[in-house]
């Protein structure tokens, strides 16, 4: 009796049921369609073409640009007990002839492709006698001219449709514009594709965004919540990211910096260490992440803003990709965006390519300022509609207040004014404070009819009120005058308190993330002795292996462990994660554990 996709969901996977659009997806490329497949990062894309693989006959082609990915991917099957390979430049020639066996013998069921490789016409006429199931195409909008990944190799793939007629292609990406999406249809030439389109939403990533007072400090408090565990740290320097992470390395994490001025070498061990340990922190800039694949990523911060929502979106998108509560945790501050405006601002680049980048950083410093639930905007922004407060980010959390910052407005942009448009944020703070510094002696500025209007505010809300006029374009950091801050062409209005100037009140403590409720990473007390015992035989395995923690298990997996706590094979065939292969494999072992628990660990 043929098996049916339950079946394979269920013995090789180990999972009970299906996620969003996958079963859809699954049967219509089993009945020989082809299929666009949009879903967002840790959305479950791989098992839209692993199943169809494994159900029907031939081996599957999967085209992927990035090795490490790749290798993973690879790895993980195999572990579940299916016949998987890759051909790509990484390898030895013994390596590819094995591969090249398998995939001749019949035994293959998936070979992971790159896809300057299939352009080749070696590869193609070789392929040529070879039974598909079907050919997956991932990342698919590598194939836009127009998107930040473009792939050159990737524009020879529409060719497959010629070259394998009747063999159902799926394309698959998180990228979800309408743009995007007509460009990999046309430029594949998928034929009457079905069209899948899961929802943006991640829900079980918290958002979070921080006015910065002290970088560190705040870091250190959002650490306490995630010690033991694995995250990212974005800079936007190098130099930033080496001394952020020698820095926690002496408050006792393990962190590693990555970035691309590191040798090869250096990259390469930091990248595994990453991956195969349980509680590395990768202090990166944004050369980090791209076909970074794994799943137990529980926090992504940003102690720089990223350039675009769509930045912001990918790169804390690696959190929590095993749907598991993860934190994507920003801090900004008045010199980001001052500074982030200025780089634009000294760019070379052509005009018309300034505006638009211009218009991308606006919509994300607006999204900083939000004050409502965080979720709602953000996923507008994709096109998503999102009809309730998500409940789960800092505007939910611990809802900000806004005052009315018409007066103070005024009095700042006149301050502006009055000292014609030469000073940053720090001397138009003095003035407005009437401190009689060096500075604003040198100028006279004591004399002007604003010094000292501005007592009533403390500097930090100051500072708050000037990085809320930029961020509307009230205010602009002029790069010609190094930073200083000059008024624009809607300051005017605002000068006459003519604009409604309800501004974001920056809250006074930070957040308390531990005392959230709902973080359900926590493990109790009374549980930690098993949790670490089960952590630990996974770590073994792992090792013996030469593969990931995650690969053995997921922590969603060991999770359920430590709740249901089975005691029998049948038992634990039951929990999620765990597949007729991975119990043959393991079972024993976890079960040892499991039996050993509490005395030995407790006592
Ligand atoms: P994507 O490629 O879309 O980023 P993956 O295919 O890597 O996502 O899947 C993300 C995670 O979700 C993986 O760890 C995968 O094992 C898990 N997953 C996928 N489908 C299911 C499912 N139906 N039930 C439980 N877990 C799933
Ligand atoms: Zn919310």
């Amino acid at each position: 009796m043929t098996e049916s996709k339950h079946d394979i969901l269920q013995r090789v996977f180990g999972y009970s049921a299906f996620r969003g659009e996958q079963e859809a997806v699954i049967e219509s490329v089993v009945a020989g369609h082809d299929a666009l497949v949009i879903m967002p990062t840790g959305g479950g894309k791989s098992l839209c073409y692993q199943i169809p693989a494994l159900l029907r006959d031939g081996v599957a082609l999967v085209v992927s640009p990035l090795i490490a990915l790749m290798h993973d991917q690879v790895a993980a099957l195999e572990e579940l007990g299916v016949d998987a390979g890759f051909l790509n430049s990484s390898q030895s020639a013994e390596e590819q002839q094995d591969v090249m066996q398998r995939l001749r013998g019949g035994s293959l069921q998936l070979l992971y492709i790159a896809p300057e490789r299939l352009a080749s016409g070696h590869t193609r006429a070789m392929l040529r006698d070879i039974p598909l199931s079907l050919i997956a195409i991932d990342e698919a909008h590598c194939v836009s001219q127009w998107g930040h990944d473009f792939r050159q190799e990737y524009l020879s793939l529409h060719e497959l449709a010629e070259l394998f007629p009747g063999v159902p292609r799926l394309a698959l990406t998180a990228t979800a514009t309408q743009k995007t999406r007509d460009e990999v249809v046309a430029r594949l030439a998928l034929e009457k594709p079905g069209i899948f389109v899961s929802p943006f939403d991640r829900p079980n990533i918290r958002y979070l965004v921080q006015p910065k007072t002290d970088a560190k400090r705040q870091l250190l408090k959002f650490l306490q919540a995630h010690r033991g565990e694995a995250g990212i740290v974005y800079c936007l320097s190098r130099k930033k990211t080496e001394s952020t992470a020698a820095w926690l390395s002496e408050q006792g994490f393990d962190a590693l910096p990555y970035h691309a001025g590191l040798t090869g070498d250096a990259r390469t061990r930091h990248q595994k260490r990453f991956l195969n340990d349980d509680a590395v922190i990768i202090v990166a800039t944004i050369a980090f992440g791209m076909g970074i694949d794994k799943p137990d990523v529980r926090f992504v911060v940003h102690l720089d803003l990223p350039k675009s929502m769509e930045s912001y979106y990918q790169e804390t998108g690696r959190a929590g990709r095993d749907g598991e509560p993860a934190d994507a945790w920003m801090v900004y501050g008045l010199q980001d965006v001052v500074r982030l405006r200025q780089m634009l601002d000294e760019s070379e680049a052509a005009e018309d390519f300034k505006r638009h980048e211009q218009q991308k950083l606006d919509a994300l410093l607006g999204w900083c300022e939000v004050t409502g639930c965080r979720r709602r905007p953000l996923l507008a922004y994709f096109g998503d509609t999102l009809t309730e407060d998500c409940g789960n980010c800092d505007g939910c959390l611990t809802p900000v207040s806004t005052w009315d910052g018409s007066e103070a407005a005024q009095k700042l942009l006149s301050t502006v004014y009055r000292t014609n448009q030469r000073f940053g944020a720090a001397h138009l703070i003095d003035v407005l404070l009437g401190k009689t510094t060096d500075k604003v002696r040198q100028h006279g500025h004591a004399d002007l009819s604003v010094f000292g209007i501005g007592k009533d505010l403390a500097p930090q809300r100051w500072r708050s009120v000037i990085r809320q006029l930029i961020v509307r374009g009230l205010l602009r950091a002029d790069a010609e005058r190094f930073g200083a801050l000059v008024l624009t062409a809607d300051s005017r209005a605002a000068l006459r308190g003519e604009l409604p100037m309800e501004f974001r009140e920056d809250p006074k403590k930070p957040i308390q993330i531990s005392g959230i409720k709902g973080k359900v990473t926590e493990i109790p007390e009374q549980d930690r002795a098993l949790w670490d015992a089960l952590r630990a035989c996974r770590q073994a395995l792992a090792n013996e292996h030469g593969v990931p923690p995650y690969v053995i298990f997921h922590d969603k997996t060991l999770r359920e462990m430590l709740h249901a706590r089975p005691a029998s094979a049948a038992d634990l065939l039951s929990i999620s994660g765990v597949g007729q292969t991975k119990l043959d494999r393991y079972g024993e072992k976890f079960l040892d554990v499991l039996r050993a628990e509490p005395l030995s660990h407790a006592s």
